[in-house]
């Protein structure tokens, strides 16, 4: 299969058109078959209620060209269950996770030629939504729904080297006490960018969100969680039930406690104590682990000790270790790593 002919080191993280996407339809009570299509345009009745009522949620991973030239994705069945959780919080027909990972070895082997060579540091992001379909106008769920899969080539996440971030404490919440802040939900994402807006005017490149309830504790940030690690070497991750359990950082956490052997705690974090960590990192598909240098609290400074100019020691070593087990250089636990059959 010849790879498309891309400058996979420059194309950075927008959408390209790829070849085929997959498509299944929720009709009387049932999903249909599915299809690939080339078509990448959606025909929607005005009422349609994803345009109405916001009706839709969605997932991303990653697939990419291990050192042997397998072609893989990382827990994809993770994204799946994640997805049944969503639909169902936004009462949606859940699309069933053995569909869900046969969609994404078709979609993926379909669009093979758009799948990044190893070591390009570029990957084929994969990106699955679902949405109602059919006319809504008095509040309440679609009859039809439409669940859809695309991929798209994306480059890699710090080009010229990692550089640490400076977020800021945010003024506004990401999601309601007991509300969607745990699921994958659009809506979501459609009420964090004025804030997200707003923080890039101010010159920070990510919000952190406190706990909407008290406001005194760390949540996450817009699209990725938080991983600290204590001045000996403790990694503590914020537990809350408005955060989004990210993959990855379930995934850093197995690999600090059973590949480093590190102590991980999993509990509130109060804002007053992230002066006291040594090193702070995002967790997300896109970048890793992205390192935070400086969280600003209006006009408080805390910096951390790894600095602004390069990834602290313990987020290095965690960054490497799972990057490692992405790509086939460490042996990864059973089950994390998906071969995609092509033909
Ligand atoms: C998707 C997402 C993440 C990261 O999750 P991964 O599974 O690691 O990609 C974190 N926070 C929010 C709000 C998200 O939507």
């Amino acid at each position: 299969m010849e790879k498309k002919n891309l400058d996979w080191a420059n194309i950075g993280f927008s959408y390209i058109q790829t070849d085929k996407r997959y498509v299944s339809n929720y009709k009387d009570g049932a999903w249909d078959e599915g299809v690939l299509t080339s078509d990448a345009t959606i025909c929607l009745n005005e009422c349609a209620g994803v345009l109405q009522y916001a009706q839709t949620c969605f997932e991303g991973l990653k697939a990419y060209t291990t050192e042997d030239g397998r072609i893989v994705t990382f827990r994809p069945d993770q994204n799946a269950k994640r997805m049944v959780s969503s639909a169902k919080g936004l009462e949606m027909p859940p699309f069933p996770e053995a569909r869900f990972l046969d969609a994404m070895e078709k979609t993926v082997a379909a669009n093979a030629a758009y799948v990044p060579p190893y070591g390009s540091g570029a990957t084929l992001y994969i990106r699955p939504y679902m949405f109602g379909s059919s006319s809504v106008i008095g509040v309440k769920p679609a009859a039809e729904y439409q669940f859809r899969m695309f991929v798209t080539p994306v480059g890699p996440y710090f080009k010229g080297g990692v550089r640490p971030l400076t977020i800021r404490v945010s003024d506004f919440d990401r999601a309601a006490p007991r509300g969607t802040g745990n699921i994958k939900a659009g809506l979501n994402y459609a009420m964090s960018l004025h804030a997200i807006v707003s923080a890039h005017e101010e010159g920070y490149d990510e919000n952190m969100y406190l706990d909407p309830q008290t406001r005194t504790k760390v949540e996450e940030t817009g699209g990725a969680n938080f991983l600290f690690v204590t001045k000996d070497n403790k990694i503590v991750t914020p537990k809350s039930d408005s955060i989004l359990p990210s993959i990855t950082r379930r995934s850093l956490v197995y690999v600090a406690k059973e590949y480093l052997g590190l102590e991980v705690e999993e509990r509130d974090v109060p804002l007053s104590e992230v002066a006291e960590f040594a090193e702070c990192g995002l967790c997300g598909t896109a970048a890793v682990i992205s390192p935070v240098g400086k969280v600003v609290d209006h006009g408080r400074e805390i910096c951390f000790a790894s600095g602004m100019e390069k990834i602290g020691p313990v987020t290095q070593k965690l960054y490497d270790t799972l990057t490692g087990i992405q790509m086939g250089r460490i042996e990864a636990p059973e089950g994390w790593i998906h071969e995609i059959p092509i033909k």
